[in-house]
């Protein structure tokens, strides 16, 4: 059987009553787009971060651009993030017309290196975009004192940490407003794209609302500044709803596929040998991705193919080498850690329903294949 670095269908073999239950429900209401599931996913999603507002939305990428542009991001301005990210964040500053300015990241657990924000900083900085990346949390003390000195807005894109804690608090509750995806690979995944935006500024959420529905303050009124259609999904919604009860679970399983596969692993570790994902100290990792590393990255993964066993690298170009992005003018060689993380990185299948029987067989591998090397 060929091993996949994600799988869906374990969880929908598994849900299938409560999901179609959420399916029939929806069509069943009389209320298709911003009804009932939205309000109450919303609600429910706010009061499991324990806090005021959440907007729903289309997907991850707009719940970034819109959340930049609720807090007054727009043309011209910087953004100061990582390239070590999904290119959607990247993508997303864009989409509002800003500029984004990159910050290596730390070799430990590769994330933002919060020293380095001082030399990002210029007078045309609005705004500091932490990714809470592969399912920890960026050191949020620290972006959230640099930011309050030099009177900016942070954001976190939360797309890869639903749950994930950092001293005790959630994932989304240490900025001005946090982004969130709930592509179906994510920690909190619908059967479809969406996302959501939250903050504990009853403004803020007032301008998402707003900036999800074209502008408008309700149906059948004036725009007074044009917005975007990105609504979330009503269906989408209301599976979130149900699958927002399990959240504790699907975390508390994607944990143990990491014990089981560090407890697998741990004695191939070494210098210059593979590499197991750290925790940093005060992080709850989540594990949306479980990424490990070894120099010899590229002869590791081809010679897992002859085990049927198929990997994914996140992400294997840094935003800042990419084509759409080299108008940035971020030469090679200006971000060092993200550059040389980005040729030695892979990703372990990591999914809460992964059966053992499969992760047994990527350990047993991933043995052979480095004894050989
Ligand atoms: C997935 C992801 C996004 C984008 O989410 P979509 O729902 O796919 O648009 C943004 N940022 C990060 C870090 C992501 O992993």
């Amino acid at each position: 059987m060929t091993t996949r670095v994600w799988d869906y269908l374990p969880e929908y073999e598994k849900e299938r009553d409560d999901l179609l239950d959420a399916v029939e429900t929806v069509f069943a209401s009389g209320r298709l787009v911003l009804g009932p599931s939205v309000q109450g996913f919303e609600r429910e999603f706010a009061d499991y971060h324990g806090i005021g507002w959440c907007t729903g939305v289309d997907n991850g990428t707009n719940a970034v651009k819109l959340g930049l542009q609720a807090l007054g991001v727009g043309p011209g301005d910087e953004v100061i993030t990582v390239s070590n990210t999904a290119a959607p964040t990247v993508v997303a500053i864009d989409g509002a017309g800003a500029v984004p300015v990159f910050v290596d990241v730390r070799e430990d657990d590769f994330l933002m290196d919060t020293g380095r924000l001082r030399e990002a900083v210029t007078p045309r900085t609005k705004a500091v975009l932490p990714v809470h990346l592969y399912g920890q949390c960026v050191a949020m003390d620290e972006v959230r004192r640099f930011a309050d000195d030099h009177g900016l807005a942070v954001l976190e894109d939360c797309a890869q940490a639903h749950g994930a804690r950092h001293n005790g608090r959630l994932a989304g509750t240490m900025g001005d407003a946090a982004a969130f995806s709930f592509y179906p690979t994510k920690v909190l995944g619908a059967y479809g794209d969406g996302g959501a935006v939250l903050t504990g500024d009853a403004a803020v959420d007032a301008n998402l609302r707003r900036l999800r529905y074209y502008g408008m303050e309700k149906e059948y009124y004036v725009v007074e500044t044009p917005g975007h259609n990105s609504r979330l999904d009503e269906v989408q919604a209301e599976i979130l709803r149900r699958k927002l009860t399990r959240l504790d679970s699907y975390t508390a399983g994607r944990r143990a596929v990491a014990d089981r596969y560090a407890a697998g692993l741990a004695d191939l570790t070494g210098p210059g040998g593979l590499v197991l994902p750290a925790t940093t100290d005060g992080n709850e990792h989540v594990y949306y991705v479980y990424v490990v590393r070894h120099p010899m990255r590229d002869t590791v993964i081809e010679r897992l193919k002859a085990h049927d066993i198929h990997l994914n690298i996140s992400y294997p170009w840094p935003v800042h080498t990419m084509a759409g992005f080299r108008h940035l003018g971020v030469d090679r060689g200006a971000l060092p850690v993200t550059e040389r993380l980005a040729g030695e990185i892979f990703s372990l299948p990591m999914y809460p329903s992964l059966p053992e029987t499969l992760q047994n067989r990527v350990i047993d591998a991933l043995r052979d294949v480095l004894d050989r090397l």
